[in-house]
């Protein structure tokens, strides 16, 4: 067992950065904010003072999407490795109106930032990152989840040139041009346009991150990507079989481009058995609002989208009654264990998907616990700089890769 002291050092030396997490914010028609990022409250997975005493040198916040509502309340939870082909997510947001929600969560950010000034600081390059690091503060690379550029490479350069380095594809439901993993077509994958957006983001310099979207759709990326792609946030199906977990195949594939899968601290995804377990109101509170936009959705102007999703945001769901069976920590371990024995050393990280995890693992349940996690591997028997490479090395190594700085 490593010593404390042995644990605060390897940490404290690490590059930590966590590829995906997002942060409580309030939706309105006008705007997104932040909620007292600064206070650490109990509750909350990720806020300043978490991110700080956790050791977190960087981040990938997720802004800008998804944008995209359940229609189906069962899609979320249901633990099956069979696609779904029947409707399960919708975008209320479609043309002008997805470029407007990416723009605005991309405002949502830049205040945060500047907001805080002596914690956070925007980063677009891997030399910046560690520069804002070496003063003493967290570099934030802006993150999405769904790449709304309404079939328009040039909106997918703008929101590089405004500094988008890393994005997500698809959040579920498919776009036009690529299908996401709750619901896929046949053909599924990437069409002709959607193999064009993966070469401008290639060309910018722009890592590619396919969590989220359908098996077909990551083979189809491998095959077109030029450069080493990721999994911001997803696990091993091979030990938990849930559909947003990544086979064996396609673990090895994403290793072969030289990326990297982030894991994902929700305990369904470490274990199938905890969604089996779940138990209480199974229909949020909020479906009515959900089927009601079914038929809106398809009437251009009908619904004000942003109007949409601050009222929805604004809802109460029935989360709190509900129990969410947990594993420990020492179980996600688990499937980085067998991630780095299939794959290799250089490519695993750590993704996590705080803020919004009703059943996050043991002892890993907040961005604040990082150490835990050092603790774990070291107690497991890995290197300090093997332990390094998990906690951020091998993403800044995509990233350097990747932007060319
Ligand atoms: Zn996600």
């Amino acid at each position: 067992m490593p010593t404390a002291d042995e644990v605060t050092k390897v940490h404290s030396q690490a590059p930590v950065l966590i590829a995906h997490l997002h942060m409580q914010r309030r939706f309105t028609p006008e705007k997104i904010e932040y909620v007292d990022p600064g206070e650490d409250i109990s509750w909350r997975q990720v806020d300043i003072p978490k991110l700080r005493r956790g050791g977190v040198k960087c981040v990938w916040l997720s802004e800008g999407g998804p944008g995209e509502f359940s229609v189906d309340p069962e899609a979320m939870t249901r633990g099956s490795t069979a696609p779904n082909n029947r409707p399960a997510l919708r975008t209320v947001y479609v043309g002008p109106s997805e470029i407007q929600r990416m723009l605005r969560g991309f405002d949502a950010l830049q205040r945060l930032c500047r907001a805080f000034p002596n914690d956070l600081e925007m980063a677009t390059s891997v030399r910046q990152a560690q520069d804002i690091a070496a003063r003493g503060k967290i570099a934030v690379f802006w993150h999405t989840e769904s790449l709304l550029i309404a079939n328009d490479l040039g909106m997918l350069r703008a929101y590089y040139a405004l500094g988008m380095r890393t994005a997500g594809l698809v959040h579920g439901s498919p776009l036009d041009w690529v299908d996401g993993d709750l619901e896929q077509h046949e053909p599924s994958g990437l069409t002709e346009f959607g193999r064009e957006v993966i070469h401008e983001m290639n060309t910018l310099g722009m890592v590619i991150d396919v969590s989220h979207a359908s098996p077909q759709t990551v083979r189809d990326v491998m095959q077109e990507t030029k450069d080493p792609i990721v999994a911001s946030h997803s696990n091993v199906k091979q030990l938990s079989p849930i559909m947003r977990n990544l086979s064996d195949d396609l673990i090895k594939g994403i290793a072969d481009t030289g990326g990297v899968v982030g894991v994902h601290c929700s305990s369904a995804f470490v274990d199938i058995q905890c969604i089996y377990g779940r138990k209480g109101p199974k229909v949020p509170a909020y479906r009515h609002l959900r089927l009601d936009m079914i038929g809106k959705v398809q009437v251009p102007g009908a619904i004000d989208p942003l109007r949409f999703e601050a009222d929805l945001k604004s809802q109460k769901g029935g989360a709190s009654e509900a129990y969410f069976p947990r594993v420990h920590l020492e179980r996600l371990v688990d499937h980085l264990d067998y991630m780095v024995n299939l794959a290799g050393i250089d490519h695993v990280g750590v993704g996590t998907d705080f803020q919004f995890l009703e059943d996050a693992v043991e002892d890993f349940d907040a961005v604040d616990k990082v150490p835990n996690l050092t603790a774990a591997l070291l107690s497991r028997g890995y290197s300090p700089e093997h332990t390094q490479k998990i906690l951020g090395g091998n993403f800044f190594r995509v990233m350097e890769t990747v932007f060319g700085v």
